[in-house]
């Protein structure tokens, strides 16, 4: 079986679905069939579909120069630029340097190899586990995957590596006990985090990693004064703070970052997906002053942090980041995302009292639904109902793309998403999910 994690399996037997052209907040199948992008592509096509701006940044820079790489003390004047802007952006934490990947997963791969380095250089070698969550997503290389709490990703690949460990999923209508309030479930995962720590010697710990919302793993915002407990347990054992921000960065939740919606001060961050609005493949770490401070005066001893990609800083992607948070802020992003967002937020949340939802959860431009029997997360529907994937197959043939994985069901839209396209957004959710309940009584 290929699905669902069949990313670059191309194969015309299985029939996809073949996007030709987007446009704004819409995509077109080749046989010219619109649909509502609910997903913004996987989460990152925050500018929608046909922005000319960015265009002409990559036409311009292709023009100038399509590509020289960044190492060995050359790079481009795009990348150097890039980083100014991008470290600009970040006000949760004081961030000193930035490194460009290609995507998400190498960003959280270079994390791991600079907390290495960075441990290694204060004479620290056996500060090496990592700590992430359950149904957390960080992506598909071998590390990235081992940092992912999803099963799909560790079965049948020999994963985890063995320095990565996994403590609890945050998903309070989940996993809270009877009678626990939502900041009594935070004290009991943070005290759960601690005796992991304690159990397995802090110092073998280097770092804690973790989404301020969790996407793929079904769109799970924090509960409350989830990050202030578990960052005072990581601060308290001298462990570093990553905040993977691939899909909350750059306006998702309505704020420039994650961190500053839940007041969390990292001490590494990755982004990537809306860097450029996904209109070329980039990604980056942004580093602490602390940390790039202790690299740098160690490298003599060291030798260099050898570490790189042919693309890494590529002038066009940087080109046509440095284009998308310039738009960003002349758009006043922000203040669109929040104008929309409670439109978005209240209009599916609406729905909430199906009898086969669960839970609607999110925040800003992000959702997550979870079809369940009887409202309960303990009466998950039978696999074989396909009742996720029903809905998916409803919202598709009336023209809108959401995100299926099991029976949860995600949405992220473009940030300049439309009142109106908001309104057809509901609209057509509630249909497939009319359809859906009458499905399930079947
Ligand atoms: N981290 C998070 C939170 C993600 O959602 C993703 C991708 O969806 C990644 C990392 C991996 O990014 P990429 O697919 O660009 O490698």
């Amino acid at each position: 079986m290929l699905a669902p994690f069949t990313a670059g399996w191309q194969s015309s037997d299985l029939h996809p679905l073949i996007i030709d052209k987007s446009e704004g907040s819409y995509v077109y199948d080749i046989n010219g069939k619109k649909y509502l992008d609910a997903l913004a592509g996987l989460w990152c096509t925050a500018l929608g579909g046909n922005e000319p701006r960015l265009v002409a940044a990559a036409t311009k820079q292709l023009n100038k120069l399509p590509f020289y790489h960044s190492f060995w003390n050359r790079t481009t004047k795009p990348s150097l630029d890039l980083a100014k802007e991008l470290l600009e952006t970040f006000t949760a934490s004081k961030m000193a340097k930035a490194f460009f990947t290609n995507s998400g997963s190498e960003a959280n791969d270079t994390q791991v190899k600079l907390v290495w380095y960075y441990n290694n250089a204060l004479g620290r070698p056996n500060k090496k586990k990592f700590i992430a969550r359950a149904k957390s997503y960080h992506g598909s290389t071998l590390i990235a995957a081992s940092l992912s709490g999803l099963p799909a990703l560790h079965q049948k690949f020999d994963l985890p590596a063995q320095f990565v460990l996994h403590t609890d999923c945050p998903h309070y209508w989940r996993y809270h006990l009877p009678g626990e309030t939502e900041e009594d479930f935070s004290t009991r995962l943070a005290n759960n985090l601690e005796n992991l720590i304690l159990k397995e010697g802090p110092e073998t710990i280097a770092a804690f990693i973790a989404e301020p919302v969790m996407g793929a793993g079904g769109v799970i915002p924090p509960p409350a004064t989830y990050f202030d407990k578990i960052q005072a347990v990581v601060k308290k054992y001298d462990i570093l703070f990553i905040a993977d921000e691939v899909i909350c960065a750059f306006g998702r939740l309505g704020t420039m970052y994650g961190c500053d919606k839940y007041n969390i001060k990292p001490d590494l961050v990755s982004v990537a997906k809306a860097l450029s609005s996904a209109y070329m493949p980039i990604g980056a770490v942004m580093v602490s002053p602390e940390v790039s401070d202790v690299i740098h005066s160690q490298s003599s001893k060291l030798g260099t942090f050898s570490h790189g990609f042919t693309y890494s800083g590529h002038p066009v992607a940087c080109a046509v980041a440095i284009e998308a948070l310039k738009i960003y802020k002349e758009r006043n992003i922000l203040d669109h995302v929040n104008r929309i967002a409670p439109k978005f937020q209240d209009g599916v949340k609406a729905f909430a009292d199906s009898p086969i939802i669960g839970e609607i959860r999110g925040t800003g431009l992000i959702l997550g639904t979870e079809f369940v029997d009887n409202k309960s997360p303990n009466d998950p529907f039978p696999p074989e109902w396909g009742v996720g994937a029903y809905f998916g197959a409803q919202c598709e043939k009336d023209g809108m793309l959401v995100r299926v994985a099991g029976d949860n069901i995600m949405m992220s839209p473009p940030f300049i998403m439309s009142p109106e396209e908001v309104d057809e957004l509901i609209s057509k959710y509630g249909k497939a999910l009319r359809s859906t309940e009458e499905r399930v009584k079947e």
